[in-house]
């Protein structure tokens, strides 16, 4: 999509610093230097969010994420990660090409990954009923 940020550096018209590439995915570092070896796996085609894509394209997304993740602990001295999705809007999605974050951790390593949340404003019985798939 032309004006896709996350596009361009497919192409190549924006550089990046490539991790992993097959012909479906591409995993590249975040730019943000929030925290040490921040990446992000995103679709080669132009998919917005979870809710646009189809099963294939997220079958080879995540198989993308698991070669990288494992390899993150195999060779490159971590022994965990967080993977990290915001979908919509609302979820806080600022990029709108469907990307995971993957964020290498080390035991100790300090980093506050999961997000603070102000407590449930609704019994969870209540919101149960509406989002079960029936
Ligand atoms: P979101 O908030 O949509 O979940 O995450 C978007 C991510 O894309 C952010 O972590 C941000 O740092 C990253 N990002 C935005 N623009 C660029 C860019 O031009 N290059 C790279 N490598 N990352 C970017
Ligand atoms: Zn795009």
């Amino acid at each position: 999509m032309k004006d896709c940020i996350f596009c361009k550096i497919i192409c190549g018209e924006v550089p990046s610093m490539k991790v992993y590439e097959d012909e479906h995915t591409l995993v590249f570092m975040d730019i943000a230097g929030d925290v040490d070896g921040h990446m992000l796996a995103v679709p080669k085609k132009h998919i917005r969010s979870i809710f646009d894509c189809d099963a294939e394209t997220l079958h080879h997304l995540m198989d993308a994420v698991k070669r990288v993740s494992d390899h993150c602990t195999e060779k490159g001295g971590c022994d965990g990660v967080n993977l990290l999705n915001a979908s919509g809007e609302s979820a806080g999605q600022s990029v709108p090409h469907f990307h995971i974050h993957i964020i290498p951790r080390k035991k100790g390593d300090g980093i506050d990954a999961w997000p603070h949340f102000a407590g449930a404003a609704h019994d969870i019985a209540e919101t149960y009923e509406q989002i079960r798939v029936k």
